[in-house]
């Protein structure tokens, strides 16, 4: 057994029975004795108090937890204020980010008092010195909105000498992505974890529109087998789980720090990998 961790994202639940079912999911994955549970945070206020409040109940578990927090759109003021809620409320884990201007939110949102996520992480250390734990995101295949992979490696160099310990990557399904980004990083310098960030296969439609939007790219085989699999449900599951589970196991074979899985609330498919990977409820680390 080594020391390669997992970790567990979510998103705030918005209805009474969203809030049930990730409770079941969360009860699903707790066996795997996750290090944290992380939960993400909508710019703008769209899901900023949903994100203090599961992070508290995952807290009154027992379980680690860490909000997202993002500072695009926001006053020093307001996260400042965040700072001081999570603060007083023992939260010692968090995610920083930049974030994105939610769509439809056009000229009503400024794009806020800080640009890059390196001068949040630059203030959370200015506000509250080492009281947090910080995790950054990384990109293996580039953020999309980067002027080129060189530069994108330096924002997230610069991210790092701020103060970050640790960085979670953009999900991706080509390890030798991963590899050659971490390569890169140490040689700029950079010596935290960079755990890779896992989007488990389970819908194609909504795979396609993510990697759509962030960036991450779906390599033509896996995309045309996907489809070829039109409406069986079944099939796209089976595929999905054997392609991300032999991903997993390159990439913690490869030295990977950890895993990171976007579970988008669901349970079974992470599950299902983590049991591939020979990850038993006894087990405490991968
Ligand atoms: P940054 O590190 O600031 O980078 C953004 C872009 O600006 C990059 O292209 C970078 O190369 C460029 N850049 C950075 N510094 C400079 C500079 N000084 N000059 C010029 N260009 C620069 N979004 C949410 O809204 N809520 C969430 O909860 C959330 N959780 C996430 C969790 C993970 C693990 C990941 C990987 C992403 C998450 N996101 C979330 C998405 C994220 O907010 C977006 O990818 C966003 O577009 C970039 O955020 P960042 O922190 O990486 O930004």
């Amino acid at each position: 057994m080594t020391q390669q961790n997992i970790s567990i994202e979510f998103f705030p639940p918005k209805t009474p029975e969203g809030l049930e079912k990730l409770r079941t999911t969360r009860a699903k994955l707790a066996q795997l004795k996750p290090k944290y549970f992380s939960v993400t945070f909508g710019a703008g206020g769209s899901t900023q108090k949903g994100t203090l409040e599961t992070v508290l109940e995952i807290m009154r578990e027992g379980h680690e937890a860490a909000p997202h927090l993002s500072c695009i759109g926001s006053s020093r003021d307001s996260l400042r204020e965040i700072l001081q809620q999570y603060k007083s409320h023992g939260i010692r884990r968090l995610v920083a980010l930049r974030g994105d201007l939610p769509s439809g939110y056009g000229a009503g949102l400024t794009s806020g008092e800080l640009r890059y996520a390196n001068e949040l992480v630059e203030f959370i250390r200015a506000e509250t010195g080492d009281w947090f734990h910080i995790e950054v995101a990384a990109y293996p295949e580039m953020h999309p909105q980067a002027k080129s992979p060189q530069d994108d490696v330096q924002s997230f160099v610069r991210k790092v000498k701020a103060g970050a310990n640790a960085a979670i990557t953009q999900y991706f399904y080509n390890a030798d992505a991963y590899f050659r980004f971490a390569e890169e990083a140490r040689k700029a310098g950079v010596d935290i974890p960079i755990v890779a960030g896992i989007m488990p296969i389970t819908n194609y439609s909504q795979l396609m529109r993510f990697s759509d939007m962030c960036g991450a790219e779906i390599p033509r085989w896996i995309r045309l087998k996907l489809a070829s699999f039109g409406d069986d449900a079944q099939s796209i599951r089976a595929f999905g789980l054997d392609v991300v589970t032999e991903l997993c196991e390159r990439l913690l074979a490869g030295g990977a720090p950890g895993l990171h899985f976007y579970t988008l609330n669901q349970a079974n498919a992470t599950l299902d990998i983590c049991e591939r990977l020979g990850k038993t409820s006894a087990a405490t680390a991968i």
